[in-house]
This record gives C-alpha cells, structure tokens and sequence, in this order.
C-alpha cells in the first residue's frame, strides 16, 4: 500500500502523541505513589538505575562482567515482583508502574526490530481514509435524524424495520458482518441511514470510508491515469467498511465498471462489509452494469428496499 508524505506523517504525529502520553501518565503515576510510599520509591529508583548499573560494569571490563550482568538482572526481576505486590497491597492494579503504551510489542515507537509495527500500519489506514473523504460532500447524521412520520402504512412498516436493521448493524458492527444493498427511489433516506451507520461505526473505532461512488471513481481513474498521487483502489479493498452512496450516479464506462468489480469483489473475497445504496430499479442496474456486478449484489448483499413519497419533497412542501 502507498501512503502520501500527509498521511504518513499525520500518522507519525499520532504514534509520537501516544508514546508522550504514556510517559507522562508513567511519570505522574510514579510521582504519586512515590510521594506517598517511600519503599515504592526506593524500588523505582533500583528499577530506574539497573540500566547504569549495567553500563558501568560493562566499562569496567573485569573478568566476571557477564556473572556480574545477571545478577543485576535478577535483583531487577525480583525488584519489578516486589513493586507489584507492594502496589496490591496499596489497593493499586499490580501494573500500575507499567508504562501505559498503547501497542506494548513497539512501545508505541511504531517499529518493531526496524519494521513497521501493525499499529502503526492500521494508524496510516485510518489516516489515508481520513484523507480521502476529508472533502466528502456529505453530511454524516445520526440515526435521530430519521423520521418515520414522513411515511404511511405498510411503507413506514418497512422503513421502520430498515431502521432498526440499520440501527443494529452499526451498534454490532465488525469487519465480518454482510455487505447491505439499500435500493429505492430518491428521497427515501437511504444516504441518511447509511451515513448513521458510518457514523457510529467510526465512533466505534473502524476505519470507514463513506462518499459519493462518482467522487471515489473519480479518484480512482486520476491515479489510475497518473493525474494524481495515492492508491484510493487499495485502500478501499481494505478498510474496515465502504460506503458507496448512490451507484448509478457515476459516469458509466468500462473504466468504471471494472473499478466497482474490483472493489465489490476484492472485499467479498476478503470477507471485508461494503454497503451500497442505488436509485436504480434492478432492472435499470441490469441495463448499465455487467452481469458479474450484479449477480455480486443478487446473491451477496442484504437487501433493503426502501419504500414512500420522496421526503425531501414533502418537506419541501410544508
Ligand atoms: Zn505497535
């Protein structure tokens, strides 16, 4: 996966936070019980200096430096053992001195053994997405913003149900639940819902990219044809969940076509959740796309139809 210079270094900001964070929140910690517990103290410093301790000897050069190194080492371990049970009996976690990182196998340093730790590989997805839809025209809303009193009869049955599945999707969201395919006319909140969803999803700690499918091609296609830099084709095959709002609304063409294939498909084989919204009838889509798009969307997606009067009309209409 390419990263741009921005995204790297935005992600590299937040690694760098994280690590300052979890030694400040080590050093007050530590300023606090040993403020009040001398013999925790006395322990931290013996913890704290058994690295000069180490340094020294090894300057030293005598015969039984490495007898002399383990020693240290244990007196060490036995010191760590001791803080832990002086810390439960103080009423602390026995883990209270351990530096709070975030990822503990890179020390929120972001590399393991000169490699890119997997933290650090999921902070750069979250930020390329952040990226990519940082100019995304729509507005995310939650789900009080749906109301049902814009629908009548058996339609508001329907909604209300496409409500609470939608409600419960983002609630119980993981990057193994099914892809949904909401189909209906315009107006009928299908962009509203799906963006509820992206809403809580994020909040949930997902990365998800959510935006109009025109811009997403549109991007696509530039960097396809070298007109700009990134990898939004990847990226999309690999973030937690994908939004693609309004499928018709693009510019049709083969380009297009095999770039919707392509994501729709990748994520499937991944087992990665897309959802797709369309104003299209099936048989409209059936006269746009190719048939390996749509038997795709026939027998992979949860559908939900979405029923009623376009609420944007009605509203207009008050
Ligand atoms: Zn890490």
């Amino acid at each position: 996966m390419k990263y741009n210079e921005s995204v790297f270094l935005r992600a590299e900001n937040i690694i760098t936070d994280r690590r300052v964070r979890a030694l400040t929140e080590y050093e007050s910690r530590k300023q606090s019980v040993s403020d009040k517990y001398p013999e925790i103290k006395a322990l931290n410093d013996k913890i704290e200096n058994a690295i000069n301790e180490i340094t020294d000897v090894i300057e030293l050069r005598r015969d039984n430096t490495a007898e002399l190194i383990e020693r240290i080492g244990k007196e060490n371990l036995e010191a760590q053992k001791t803080r832990k049970k002086l810390l439960s009996a103080f009423g602390y976690p026995e883990d209270y001195l351990d530096i709070p990182y975030t990822c503990k196998k890179c020390k929120d340093s972001g590399l393991v053994e000169g490699i890119r730790c997997g933290c650090f590989d999921e902070v750069l997805k979250k930020c390329a997405v952040t990226e990519l839809t940082k100019n995304c025209a729509i507005e995310l809303k939650s789900f009080d913003d749906f109301s049902l009193e814009y629908y009548e009869g058996d339609d508001r049955n329907t909604m209300q149900q496409n409500l609470d599945i939608c409600k419960r999707y983002a609630s119980k969201f993981t990057t193994k639940s099914p892809s949904l395919f909401l189909i209906g006319e315009t107006g009928l909140g299908k962009t509203l819902l799906s963006s509820a969803i992206a809403k809580v999803v994020l909040s949930n700690g997902f990365s998800v990219a959510f935006d109009n499918i025109s811009e997403f091609l549109r991007k696509i296609e530039n960097e396809h044809f070298g007109r700009s830099a990134g990898d939004t084709l990847e990226l999309l095959t690999t973030v937690d969940l994908v939004i693609l709002d309004d499928l018709g609304s693009e510019f049709p063409s083969s380009f297009t076509q095999s770039a919707i294939y392509s994501i729709i498909n990748t994520r499937l084989g991944r087992g990665l959740p897309t959802i797709i919204s369309t104003n299209f009838t099936f048989d409209e889509l059936r006269n746009v796309y190719n048939n390996r798009i749509i038997s795709r969307i026939e027998g992979q997606f949860e559908h939900l139809d979405f029923k009623g009067e376009d609420v944007r009309l009605q509203k207009n209409n008050k």
